[in-house]
């Protein structure tokens, strides 16, 4: 089986000791990932010391060249990495070609940009002047988790590189495959040695020795609220700079004047893309009772006539990422039905013929009769898992959609513009998306609220996150 490496001080270098790494689709091991140690992250951590100040001091023009060189060599690889990264993590080959691995090349595109036009503010006032001076973390943390590996983990590494820092990351253990390619591709393209480290392995020994490295000033973080809560808890009395993006319970809410199979689609695509392994997925379906039965009726009618199958192939769904999260997603079914919910789709697991017949595999499930405040309602399950519910009034669906601990992502189906406008408003949640889901531009602020995070990543606030401000006031 293959083993992959570490990455350390520009070079790839073997583990003492290592985890299987399975393949979700077939449910067996496949390769093997380093089981690294924390002396690993320290080594790694002294390499990027002694890398930062000369990346730091490089005009932006020459990091941004070097992001760019390893775009293209992404893209250049683009099937072989959608193709790994399939395999790795269950999704479809066809989600990894057109969304993951595009998404993973504009990452390095869009910060190689953003290096060569941050700037930062001076105040001219009578008899004095001020500016901001922005220098780079010397040393950035970056934790990733397995949804969208690639996609997530350059999402933090590139604008930490563009904006001039030396960087130590974690991929999930679970999806450690297409990171390893990409310290591949950082060789290839050039990266000085040490600018960036990749250690491999679990996070309670990797991910916990990054977080608390006293030379690691800032930590960006995607996963789950509880490992977040853990890692605030570890550097908040080190006072280090904290990015947090987690978990999330994001609520679709239909009006009944909404353009109706517009706000189908997007509420199939918000519920299970991705096996609703995505933080920003709806999995809270809230539909305005004058066109409940209708949308309801087609709404199960299009959660069954999606394709589960061999993520290889031409199909919907692939499997969800890992035997442990299939137990978890069941489990969830299993409290559903026990709350009380009715069964409108799915529920179960399919059995792939063939080659995934050992596969993890889950029916895209719907449920209603859900009380907002049940746990289905209220816990995120991140699996092909929704509920639907109707409601009456305004104030309802927004007293709902904002009762839970999260606060991250609201999708609103609309054609009344005062109604978008005062519910985005109202809504508990970093993003809101009217009429659309997932529609992103890089350039805007992405994270969220209450217990889905602190800070915010994209564009010009990530780069303000991987540097320092320093108030430079001048008496003239
Ligand atoms: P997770 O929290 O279990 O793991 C995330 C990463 O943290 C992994 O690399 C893991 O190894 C590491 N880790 C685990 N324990 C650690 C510790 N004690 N110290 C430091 N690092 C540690 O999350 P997951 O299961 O990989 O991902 C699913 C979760 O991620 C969901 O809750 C989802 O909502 C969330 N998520 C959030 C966003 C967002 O942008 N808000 C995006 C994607 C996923």
């Amino acid at each position: 089986m293959k083993e992959l490496l570490n990455y350390v001080d520009g070079r790839l270098v073997p583990a003492a000791a290592f985890l299987d790494n399975v393949d979700p689709a077939v449910g067996a091991a496949y390769s093997r990932v380093p089981d690294s140690a924390a002396e690993d992250v320290d080594r790694a951590v002294d390499a990027a010391a002694r890398a930062s100040r000369e990346w730091a001091e490089r005009p932006a023009a020459e990091r941004a060249r070097v992001l760019r060189a390893i775009a293209a060599r992404i893209q250049a690889r683009l099937e072989d990495f959608a193709r790994a990264e399939s395999i790795d993590s269950g999704k479809t080959v066809a989600a990894a070609r057109a969304l993951d691995i595009p998404r993973a090349v504009a990452n390095f595109e869009f910060f190689a940009d953003a290096a060569t036009q941050f700037a930062s503010e001076s105040h001219a006032s009578a008899g004095a002047v001020n500016y901001t001076l922005r220098t780079p973390v010397p040393i950035a943390g970056c934790i990733a988790p397995w949804n969208l590996p690639l996609y997530l983990f350059t999402w933090k590494i590139a604008p930490a590189l563009a904006a001039g820092c030396a960087v130590v990351a974690k991929p999930s253990e679970v999806t450690p495959m297409t990171a390893f390619m990409l310290s591949e591709v950082c060789i290839e393209a050039g990266l000085p040695a040490g600018v960036l480290n990749i250690i491999h392995g679990l996070g309670p020994k990797v991910g916990a020795r990054i977080v608390a490295h006293p030379s690691v000033a800032a930590v960006s973080f995607t996963g789950s609220t509880k490992v977040g809560a853990e890692i605030a808890r570890t550097a908040g009395p080190m006072f280090k700079k904290l990015s947090l993006e987690l978990g999330g319970k994001n609520p679709t809410i239909v009006f009944s004047d909404a353009d109706f199979e517009a706000a189908l689609d997007g509420t199939i695509r918000a519920a299970f893309s991705n096996q609703g392994q995505i933080c920003l997925c709806g999995s809270r379906v809230f539909v305005e009772r004058a066109i409940y039965d209708r949308f309801k009726a087609a709404l199960i009618e299009r959660t069954r006539s999606l394709r589960v199958g061999d993520p290889l192939t031409d199909v919907d769904q692939g499997a969800v990422v890992s035997r442990a999260h299939f137990d978890k997603v069941m489990g969830c079914i299993e409290t559903a039905q026990a709350e009380g919910g009715r069964l409108l789709a799915g529920g179960k697991r399919v059995v792939v013929d063939g080659r995934c017949r050992d596969g993890w595999f889950i029916a895209p499930t719907l449920f209603e009769g859900l009380a907002p405040a049940s746990r289905t309602q209220q816990e995120e399950i991140f699996g092909p898992v929704a509920t639907l519910t109707p409601f009456d009034r305004e104030e309802e669906v927004v007293g709902w959609a904002n009762g839970t601990s999260y606060g991250l992502a609201a999708s609103l189906w609309t054609r009344d513009l005062s109604r978008a406008h005062r519910v985005a408003a109202a809504v508990q949640s970093g993003i809101v998306w009217v009429n659309c889901w997932l529609l992103r531009d890089l350039r805007t602020p992405f994270g969220g609220m209450k217990g889905s995070g602190v800070g915010r990543e994209g564009g010009f606030e990530a780069m303000r996150f991987f540097t320092e401000a320093k108030n430079v006031c001048v008496k003239l």
